[in-house]
């Protein structure tokens, strides 16, 4: 278990697997079973943004432009804005700068 990026992203796409609260999975970073998935519906056709983090270690994720999941706990695009609950503050967990070392896009380019 680590507090990486790439730790939360594999922690998330096992959630976004089975949405459905309360969610199963140990924390990436502290191992408690607290995580919490929140999405945020923005259009009519279920694309939102999602939040993703742990309630007893405070950290987490955001990911923009994803697909809401049946099952899913969501905030419709239409709620009234006081029926809109927000997750706590956590710290957000942002993918690593790409170093030289590893996966080099350019390279990938015509
Ligand atoms: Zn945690």
């Amino acid at each position: 278990m680590a507090n990486t990026w790439d730790d939360w992203l594999r922690a998330y796409e096992a959630a976004y697997r089975s949405p459905t609260p309360p969610l199963q999975l140990p924390c990436p970073n502290c191992g408690a079973r607290a995580l919490s998935l929140l999405f945020r519906e923005k259009t009519s056709d279920g694309v939102g943004h999602v939040f993703f983090w742990c309630g007893s270690c405070r950290f987490g994720i955001h990911l923009s432009r994803v697909d809401v999941p049946d099952g899913a706990a969501f905030i419709p695009y239409d709620a009234p804005a006081d029926e809109q609950p927000l997750p706590p503050s956590y710290t957000l967990v942002h993918p690593e700068d790409s170093e030289d070392e590893g996966e080099d896009v350019e390279s990938e380019v015509f």
